[in-house]
């Protein structure tokens, strides 16, 4: 079952953490997410990837077996990663959790042909104001002129099987790059040579989302930089931690919400309080829905029921009265010692922050 297997604690008592995909249209960012999904599938290695509501999630088993070539230490930390799957600066922007950005981390994604473009700045510039850790894959070296594709490798081990023009052509358009980005007033590096990741220096990881060159270091690097840095912020908390992801009218369920459970568990029955239009939205959970495990790549709208679900995960809920619910705010749970008031109060304070934000836009 999703919730007791693919999710919860790590013996570390560390969640897993959750990242965004940010860049520019056309950058390749839905085709990454598919590549480091249909990959698995394909080869039967599908072990444990779940498609959950708006999230893709990746158990460390499954990232362990990816990221084998690259040697990397067996023991990942985290339980998984999750990857929001609605890419695009909006998830981003948008989602908050209790204050602080909803993603832990994200990947900013470049087209190599193209280099930095307007909504590559618009992300950095988000990235920056939230003061968000990402990466930079810098997508589409099958491109490259002569690349010879070396199907899900390494980038160290598919570079080395180029020739010396592919390579030559490669450095001069990551130079490029790294120039770009400094203008930008960002310092950047190859992931492989960073030796400043975290104190200044960005890493790149060069990638091919179609023939997956580059997907095992992406994979590896983001799970060991959150395990290795945000200890503190990604450590398992009882806490209920929840963020709305989307409100949607679902046949047979009426208004549903989709959730990123961050922290703690919510249980079938439980008493919420979610920011609505007109105010404070109380009302009690009808039913927690995941996509039916064995049918998600295949049919749409077809749910598995859980009676309680442990972070991290993406969650369909069903309740009633949701249908004036504001996307991007937080969820709260009334616990038998909660003080009702002191919760609409805090409901109120991300409404403001809501307002806030439209105003700025
Ligand atoms: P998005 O708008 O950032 O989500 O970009 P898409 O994933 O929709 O990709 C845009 C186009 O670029 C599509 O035609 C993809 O097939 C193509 N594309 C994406 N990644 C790669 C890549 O690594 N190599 C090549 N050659 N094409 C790619």
């Amino acid at each position: 079952r999703i919730s007791e297997e693919t999710s919860g604690r790590s013996e570390y008592n560390l969640r897993s953490p959750i990242c965004c995909i940010m860049g520019h249209v056309d950058t390749g960012k839905t085709k990454l997410l598919d590549c480091i999904r249909g990959t698995n599938v394909q080869e039967g290695e599908a072990g444990g990837i779940t498609q959950q509501i708006g999230a893709t999630y990746f158990p460390a088993e499954n990232i362990r077996k990816r990221t084998k070539e690259l040697k990397a230490d067996a023991n990942l930390k985290v339980p998984g990663l999750l990857v929001i799957d609605t890419p695009g600066h909006e998830s981003f922007a948008s989602l908050r959790s209790r204050g602080s950005g909803l993603c832990d981390m994200a990947i900013l994604v470049v087209d190599i042909m193209h280099r930095l473009e307007r909504q590559t700045v618009e992300s950095l510039n988000l990235l920056k104001m939230r003061n968000t850790n990402f990466v930079i894959a810098l997508n589409k070296v099958d491109r490259l002129y002569g690349w010879k594709a070396c199907d899900n490798a390494s980038i160290v081990k598919a570079m080395k099987q180029q020739s010396r023009d592919v390579q030559s052509e490669f450095r001069m358009r990551l130079t490029q790059v790294v120039t770009e980005f400094k203008e930008q007033g960002i310092n950047t590096e190859l992931y492989y040579k960073n030796r400043d990741m975290g104190k200044g220096t960005f890493s790149i990881v060069p990638a091919s989302a179609i023939s997956g060159e580059g997907i095992p270091d992406l994979l590896l690097l983001l799970v060991q930089w959150t395990a290795k840095t945000m200890a503190e912020r990604l450590t398992y908390s009882n806490e209920v931690q929840c963020t709305v992801l989307e409100v949607k009218v679902v046949e047979g369920h009426g208004t549903t919400i989709d959730v990123i459970l961050v922290n703690g568990v919510l249980r079938d029955g439980d008493q919420i309080v979610v920011c609505g239009m007109q105010g404070p939205i109380v009302t009690s959970i009808r039913s927690l829905l995941t996509p039916d495990a064995m049918k998600e790549l295949r049919v749409k709208g077809s749910y598995e029921h859980h009676k309680e679900i442990k972070a991290v995960q993406g969650i369909k809920i069903t309740a009633q009265g949701l249908e004036h619910a504001i996307t991007g705010t937080s969820l709260y749970v009334v616990g038998p010692d909660d003080d009702m008031e002191g919760i609409k109060e805090a409901v109120k304070g991300d409404m403001r922050s809501v307002m806030s934000r439209v105003d700025k836009c």
